[in-house]
């Protein structure tokens, strides 16, 4: 029987079917949860409905089932989750303001990029709309200097020690979208609180956001799970590998090599295995003898 004092999940974005560096996020947060007797949640990240691909969450589930990875319990859809997300919202009125500033007036406010890669904000509507402008987003005001969250601190499990301070490398970030698109940063705070979810297993590219998600869980009053960031699978060129950067589905035929390929990425020596299962049995002594202390 899976304890709840371990809850861990996948939370895949359906934006094409699985590849090997969907596979590394996948397999670290599955054992994990294995090493911990833990529960394994699946989780389809499908609020952003521009990147969802048709039958993309379909292919994903199935390819997960068919390397033998199990979740438990209901699998979860964003996309019927909005009511959750609106009432977190209102929780945080007055923290959130509307901002009528575009792309391209925060990329010339020359603030510079937050290392996720996003324009840093510089504050422009924080008193207030400009005269004449519509609000095409909903920003929270994140700390000004001497409040003691300036700075969100927290102990990664395999980064160590990570600082980020809010104010000056992201800027007052985006929950919602004037024409009602909902942001990561807020959907994902709210599942995790919701779904019960005590350890955050995921790639390193969501490290940047660890501390505004942080930050959002002590303003609605939500614990804190732990985190652990795995590094992330990069092409020829550097780039996070994705459906747009040139990944390859993984193959069905051949199960146990993308789930050797995946453990070899994440440091876990094992050797060939002559099934899906004895991949699982292996990999999992491998990844207690290095996490479970952790
Ligand atoms: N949906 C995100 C992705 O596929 C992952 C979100 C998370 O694990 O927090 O990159």
């Amino acid at each position: 029987m899976a304890s709840t004092d371990y809850i861990g999940r996948f939370a895949p974005s359906p934006t094409g079917p699985l590849h090997i560096g969907s596979l590394v996020a996948a397999m670290a947060s599955y054992l994990d949860a294995k090493v911990h007797h833990g529960q394994w949640l699946v989780r389809i990240e499908d609020i952003d409905e521009a990147r969802s691909v048709p039958g993309a969450a379909q292919s994903i589930l199935q390819c997960l089932a068919n390397l033998g990875m199990y979740w438990d319990g209901e699998v979860v859809w964003q996309s019927e989750r909005h009511a959750l997300y609106q009432a977190a919202f209102e929780r945080i009125n007055d923290f959130t303001y509307p901002c009528g500033c575009s792309r391209r007036e925060i990329a010339d406010s020359r603030l510079g990029t937050s290392s996720d890669g996003a324009a840093i904000y510089p504050g422009t509507c924080r008193n207030g709309l400009q005269a004449g402008k519509a609000a095409r987003a909903f920003r929270l005001r994140v700390p000004d200097a001497a409040h003691s969250d300036e700075t969100i601190t927290f102990e990664d499990r395999w980064a160590g020690l990570v600082a980020q301070h809010l104010a000056s490398e992201v800027g007052d970030f985006v929950l919602k979208r004037a024409d009602g698109f909902w942001a990561y940063q807020l959907a994902v705070v709210v599942d995790d609180a919701a779904q019960g979810v005590t350890h955050v297993v995921r790639g390193a590219d969501l490290l940047e956001s660890t501390a505004r998600q942080i930050y959002l869980q002590r303003l609605l009053k939500l614990s804190t799970p732990q985190y652990l960031h795995v590094p992330v699978v990069t092409n020829p060129a550097g780039e996070k590998l994705s459906k747009q950067t040139g990944a390859q589905a993984i193959d069905p035929g051949r199960p146990e090599q993308a789930l050797i390929e995946a453990a070899n990425f994440l440091g876990l020596s094992i050797g060939p295995a002559e099934s899906v299962d004895a991949f699982w049995r292996k990999a999992t002594s491998a990844w207690a003898h290095r996490f479970s202390d952790r």
